[in-house]
């Protein structure tokens, strides 16, 4: 999907980029489809952190798509960041699960410190985002260098760890590494956003036509920091509610106008310049909408993303395409860049810290003001409220 129909205010259909066909470098056209309804359910954003579990498709499409639209966003500050993802050069970060540290992994540091016994009184066994925070504050050399965090099992000896852990054994031997013997290297990892499509408790977002489910979806229900497990639950439910609501509310089919036209694809070396305009973007949202904010750094983030949305508008421009774009990722570099404005804004707007959201400038939570969801609106402006 690469767009919504919208008409008097309300979505009416939405377009699909078909997938290629015939020679390569071929146009690919677009398919306006007519619908009583839409429902999003496009999953996460964790793509527009460099530093992510989340697959290639998580790009936050359907949340950017949704606000272009006109529905509000809500909590976009708040992304969760799972605390020990597999950190090696060029391995992808995979997800050492929680219940590494349920059997007893310790955390170490490279002087081989246990840290979490200066932090947390539950140690490994902080909530999420404690333990994320505090590897991420150990792996920070006093001048600026990264400095290596580690799971270590190697004192479990009652449990076959093998066993116990087949996939990431598995995984982990890929590398060389063996949970029973090695030191495994760990850092965050962008994870789960709590934020997403504002939505009611049925799936009705905030512009009449279009509903939202799943990880693109804000509920509410996570508050400032899932529960790990809850999405699933999430899904389920919500996805069922969005459908009966669908159902009941019965809204008119409406022939939309005619579709856009095809998309022209970009040549190699454009594609290449998006790829790379979209691994700065990511470099730059881990570093100043991470897991330690503030505002200057918030503000860098900012400027960098302005640079990176006017050389995205060239290429747009330059291929006569302005304003659709004319590919899948630079389609998919526009809906990040889409998403990381609305995180970095929301995350200046809420000075204080909650949940998944952290600012040394601001390390305490302010209940007075801020015990209350951020929305972000069409206009880019963030309010909080009570719902
Ligand atoms: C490594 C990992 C482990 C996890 N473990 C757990 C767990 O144990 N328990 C738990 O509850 N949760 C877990 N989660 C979170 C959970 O998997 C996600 O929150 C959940 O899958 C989201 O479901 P969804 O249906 O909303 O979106 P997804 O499952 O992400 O599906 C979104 C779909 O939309 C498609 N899409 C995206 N953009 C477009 C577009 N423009 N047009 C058309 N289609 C599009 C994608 O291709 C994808 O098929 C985990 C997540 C990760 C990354």
């Amino acid at each position: 999907m690469t767009n919504l129909v919208v008409e008097e205010g309300r979505v009416i259909g939405a377009d699909l980029a078909l997938a290629k066909e015939g020679p390569f470098g071929a146009a690919q056209p677009i398919e306006r489809i007519a619908a009583r309804a839409v429902l999003i359910a496009s999953g996460g954003a964790g793509q527009v952190y460099s530093d992510t579990t989340n697959p290639a498709v998580a790009t936050g499409d359907g949340i950017a798509l949704a606000h272009v639209a006109g529905a509000e966003l809500a909590d976009m500050e708040f992304y969760q960041f799972h605390p020990t993802a597999l950190s090696l050069p060029d391995a992808p970060r995979f997800l050492l699960s929680e219940a590494l540290r349920g059997e007893g992994a310790w955390l170490r540091n490279d002087r081989g410190e246990r840290f979490m016994e200066g932090v947390h009184p539950l140690l490994e066994l902080a909530p999420r985002d404690v333990v994320a925070r505090a590897i991420a504050r150990e792996g920070i050399a006093e001048n600026g260098a990264q400095r290596p965090v580690h799971l270590d099992m190697r004192h479990v000896r009652d449990i076959d760890l093998h066993q116990r852990f087949p996939g990431i054994s598995a995984a982990l031997a890929r590398y060389g590494l063996d949970l029973a013997r090695d030191l495994i290297p760990v850092r965050p990892a962008a994870h789960y956003l709590m934020g997403g499509i504002r939505t009611d408790l049925d799936g009705r977002t905030t512009l009449p036509g279009l509903y939202a489910a799943g990880e693109a979806a804000c509920t509410g229900v996570h508050g400032a920091n899932r529960l790990a497990s809850n999405s699933l639950l999430e899904g389920l439910v919500f996805g069922a509610r969005a459908a009966q609501a669908i159902l009941a509310d019965a809204l008119p089919l409406q022939k939309p106008a005619a579709a856009p036209p095809a998309w022209q694809p970009l040549s190699p070396a454009e594609e290449q310049q998006v790829e790379s305009l979209v691994g700065e973007l990511q470099s730059s949202m881990w570093i100043h909408a991470g897991l330690l904010r503030e505002e200057a750094s918030m503000r860098a983030g900012l400027e960098d993303l302005s640079a990176c949305e006017f050389r995205l508008r060239e290429i747009s421009a330059a291929r006569g395409a302005q304003p659709a774009p004319s590919s899948r990722r630079l389609s998919e570099a526009h809906s990040l860049c889409h998403v990381a404005r609305s995180i970095l804004l929301s995350a200046l707007a809420r000075t204080e810290s909650r949940g998944a959201h952290f600012r040394n400038d601001f390390p305490h939570r302010h209940d007075e003001s801020f015990r209350k969801h951020s929305s972000f609106d069409r206009d880019r402006n963030v309010r909080f409220e009570a719902w």
